[in-house]
């Protein structure tokens, strides 16, 4: 099977990262996944890590049990992209990081 790698974009900032054309308020983290070895990504508005290549949060949600936790009340979705990503790992190359000029 011939999965097109995951397209990631850093924005030059540092704070957006794009994941196939989905933008993240967030950052490339220097840390892999443990299934894909794919370079995890932190989405800043849920405050959670995900490997973009998996389409996996790398936590548990919610995070804590506080009703009120300004996090946890945003109801992060089960997936962090959207679309197409069918949630297996790529078998090669499962990303390619485009660092935006
Ligand atoms: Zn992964
Ligand atoms: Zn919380």
């Amino acid at each position: 099977m011939n999965k097109p790698p995951i397209r990631i974009e850093e924005d030059a900032s540092g704070w957006t990262v794009t994941v196939n054309g989905q933008e993240f308020s967030g950052y490339i983290v220097d840390s892999r996944c443990d299934t894909c070895h794919s370079v995890i990504v932190y989405d800043m508005y849920y405050d959670s890590m995900f490997c973009p290549a998996c389409n996996e949060w790398t936590e548990k949600y919610p995070i804590c049990s506080d009703e009120n936790c300004p996090f946890c009340s945003k109801k992060r979705p089960e997936r962090p992209l959207r679309e197409t990503v069918d949630g297996a790992p790529a078998p090669e190359l499962p990303f390619v990081i485009v660092q935006m000029p």
